[in-house]
């Protein structure tokens, strides 16, 4: 009896163990499987367009490297688009006029948004600054640099024609019309709508894609890295090219920086950078850097190019951007950083 017993252990251990093997080779293989699995490939694709250098990093079950050729059409379509330099631009068309211009939907509804950042922004963002950035040389800064600054009189002109208040928007017709030889300048906004276009572009053609697209530091998020992971974003000291102040982590949304060192010229030792403040005609004081995330390219690029033109009232900009859907890091002229509540967030490792 007592053996039939031990015989019957010995039974039930070698089927315990057998199932026990069975398990673990099954869990072996799921592991495997979806080791291999997490990690997709990315390709790169770099060029130049919107005046700066882009980057596509993208990962697609469909073929990756159609996909980013693809991404990079869609923002040489919209540079070429809005590039007041280009007379074969749409904004060459509009400024070019002085009567009702017909406009397609993309661009009346660009123009729109542009103007609401404006209003928000108690007119920090202006979109039709172009004959102020004219006068001051930083339309063409990168075949020539000036030789010396506009005059207080030219400046005072160049205001007159100058200013969101007089570009009119008829919503019935869709067309746009320019008072007082008003010219729009697209530049503080136009790399941020490119950014979204990429994104929306990608995800038609594949919803599930993942990478990022970067233009001149502005970067939109397709997807987390690998699926799940962090995109790991440097914040560039504006005072030390290779260093950074921040890192910040995303998963999604955009980030944009606007800083003194991107276009600028020095005369007598003095900076003169390429973002007016549309009160003064002067390039803007206060901040040297702004970052803003948000959770689109255009709200972080107009963002960040009006936080920088408030950068004296940097208690306006961390306290009232969270609540316009962005989030502030700035570097005031001394260095000090002045972060919004909502930006620590995306500066834990997830
Ligand atoms: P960003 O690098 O995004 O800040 O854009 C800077 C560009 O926006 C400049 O090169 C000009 O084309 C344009 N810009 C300059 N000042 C302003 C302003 N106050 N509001 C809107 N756009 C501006
Ligand atoms: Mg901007």
């Amino acid at each position: 009896m007592r053996q039939k017993n031990s015989k019957n252990i010995l039974k039930f251990d070698k089927r315990l163990a057998f199932v026990a093997l069975s398990l673990l080779t099954i869990l072996l293989i799921i592991f495997l499987t979806s080791f291999f699995r997490a990690t997709p490939s990315y390709h790169e694709l770099n060029g130049f367009t919107l005046g700066t250098y882009c980057r596509i990093v993208v990962s697609s079950k469909k073929n990756s490297k159609v996909l980013a050729e693809i991404i990079f059409n869609e923002l040489d379509r919209v540079y070429k688009k809005y590039n007041p330099n280009d007379p074969a631009s749409v904004v060459s068309r509009i400024n070019g006029s002085t009567d009702w211009i017909d406009v397609d939907e993309e661009t009346f509804v660009l123009l729109d948004v542009s103007i609401r950042f404006s209003k928000i922004t108690n007119g920090a963002f202006d979109p039709a600054l172009g004959n102020l950035i004219q006068l001051w040389g930083f339309d063409k800064i990168a075949e020539k640099v000036p030789d010396r600054i506009p005059t207080l009189d030219e400046i005072n002109r160049a205001l007159q024609r100058s200013g969101v208040d007089k570009v009119e928007l008829d919503h019935q017709r869709r067309r746009v019309r320019l008072l007082n030889g008003v010219k729009l300048d697209l530049g503080g906004i136009a790399k941020g709508y490119a950014l979204d276009r990429a994104y929306q572009v990608a995800k038609e053609v594949d919803k599930d894609c993942t990478g990022f697209v970067e233009a001149g530091g502005d970067i939109r998020i397709l997807g987390p890295k690998f699926g799940s992971r962090p995109w790991v974003i440097g914040v560039r000291d504006p005072r030390k090219p290779d260093a950074a102040i921040s890192y910040l982590y995303l998963t999604s949304g955009a980030v944009a920086t606007s800083g003194d060192y991107e276009r600028y010229f020095e005369l007598n030792g003095i900076r003169y950078h390429h973002i007016l403040n549309p009160k003064t005609g002067f390039p803007a004081k206060g901040a040297i850097s702004v970052t803003i995330v948000a959770d689109n390219a255009v709200t972080a690029d107009a963002l960040s190019t009006a936080g920088f033109v408030m950068g004296q009232d940097w208690e306006f900009v961390v306290l009232e951007f969270p609540k316009f859907g962005g989030s502030v890091l700035m570097v005031e002229e001394d260095g000090t950083i002045r972060k919004s509540s909502t930006m620590v967030v995306y500066e834990q490792p997830k």
